[in-house]
């Protein structure tokens, strides 16, 4: 088997580390993630400036670009193979909900499975690294789990893991995606030169955090898997617009 893990932290974050560390030993694993952190750069892809690859001591190589830059140049070029699994993360933080729309860390599993490869994104539930490494065993368990998977369709998975020792973390549980408020208001400052500079809020509280969600099982110390799909079409509104647009069937 080879997998091929990205992030969106950066090559020098604590859960790309600990996450290799736990699936080097089970495949050929080859990392390639991004120099700075791209958290909520989604699947950009950086089409308006070259890209440079460069290999740190530790044999990680890292891109001056984005999640979703890293993994298609491992694909399209780089790597030289094709590999059987892309796996991304951990990242710091959870990505649930809305998140999974802004996530870097979803991006880079995403760009493995718009080429037709599984994928799995990997979030610690909170910030901070605490329990990395029960993360990791859990992260590696996933995998192994998911191993006769791979080969044959192409799937997307989306997992969040609670920030607990390890025998404290309850099994996997397979959820929606909840859903969050709008985010926080825009933090203003004044630049030393007088200019206002905006600063994203922090994501909103969740809305939808009720059975079945991805926060619900995660707050109940569970594992939370949502399978994601890319296809944005509202297929429940098709008929509706249909007959609002195009009304090619009149009454
Ligand atoms: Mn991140």
């Amino acid at each position: 088997m080879k997998i091929l893990i990205s992030n969106d932290d950066g090559f020098q974050a604590p859960g790309i580390v600990a996450l290799y560390q736990a699936l080097k030993d089970m495949a050929e694993v080859e990392v390639v993630a991004p120099e700075h952190n791209n958290s909520a750069k989604s699947n950009a892809l950086t089409l308006h400036s070259p890209l440079y690859v460069n290999r740190a001591a530790n044999g990680f190589r890292y891109v001056n670009g984005t999640p979703a830059d890293c993994v298609h140049i491992a694909l399209t070029g780089l790597l030289g193979y094709r590999p059987d699994l892309v796996v991304s993360g951990i990242n710091n933080g959870a990505n649930m909900g809305d998140d999974t729309i802004y996530s870097g860390t979803v991006g880079a599993a995403m760009e493995g499975y718009l080429f037709g490869i599984p994928a799995i994104a990997f979030s610690q539930v909170d910030k901070g690294w605490q329990h990395l490494d029960a993360a990791a065993r859990k992260a590696r368990e996933f995998v192994l789990h998911m191993k006769p998977l791979i080969g044959k369709q192409p799937w997307l998975l989306n997992v969040n893991v609670p920030c607990r020792p390890y025998e404290q973390i309850l099994p996997t549980k397979v959820c929606r995606l909840g859903r969050r408020h709008a985010a926080e208001k825009v933090i203003t400052q004044t630049s030393p030169r007088g200019e206002t500079m905006y600063w994203i809020g922090s994501a909103g509280a969740a809305l939808d955090e009720g059975e079945g969600t991805d926060f619900h099982a995660a707050a109940q110390g569970h594992v939370a898997m949502t399978p994601l799909k890319v296809d944005l079409t509202d297929h429940d509104a098709l008929k509706y617009w249909g007959q609002t647009v195009a009304p090619t069937h009149p009454a």
